[in-house]
């Protein structure tokens, strides 16, 4: 049995990239049975030991503010939207994007062509 995206590894909600990991995920899970002829014996270990570094990186974006992004009283509310009001005017904001960017780009993907037996 494999499992592909919340299924197999949900992320933070706070740190997003579910849908991404997801993505990857099914392309990459047809990339390894088509490159191993359907022999799920074969494909599924390369396809967990593919996606478990890049999960792992992804999932790691964020480990704690929970408590600050997801308030439970109004005044913890209002808060968190005046601070997230000032950080959108602070550089802090594009570092963390960046560390994102870095996350979402640590996979290396397989040719489907190749996996396929059809390079072109
Ligand atoms: C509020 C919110 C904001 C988010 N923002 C982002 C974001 O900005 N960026 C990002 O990358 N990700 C975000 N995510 C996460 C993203 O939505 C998920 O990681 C992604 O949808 C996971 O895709 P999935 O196909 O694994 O699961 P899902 O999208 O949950 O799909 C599972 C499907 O299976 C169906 N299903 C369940 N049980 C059965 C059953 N027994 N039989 C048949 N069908 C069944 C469900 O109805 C559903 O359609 C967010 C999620 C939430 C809730």
């Amino acid at each position: 049995m494999a499992l592909l995206g919340d299924a197999a590894h949900c992320p933070s909600p706070l740190s997003g990239q579910g849908t991404s990991l997801a993505l990857v995920d099914a392309y990459v899970l047809a990339c390894e049975l088509a490159a191993a002829d359907g022999d799920h014996r074969a494909a599924l270990p390369r396809y967990e030991a593919r996606m478990r570094p890049y999960v792992a990186q992804n999932q790691a974006l964020v480990s704690s503010g929970g408590g600050f992004l997801l308030p439970t009283t109004r005044t913890r509310l209002w808060l968190r939207d005046q601070m997230l009001r000032l950080a959108a005017r602070l550089p802090v904001l594009s570092r963390l994007g960046s560390g994102i960017q870095r996350a979402a780009n640590a996979v290396e993907l397989p040719d489907h062509r190749v996996a396929a037996g059809r390079a072109t």
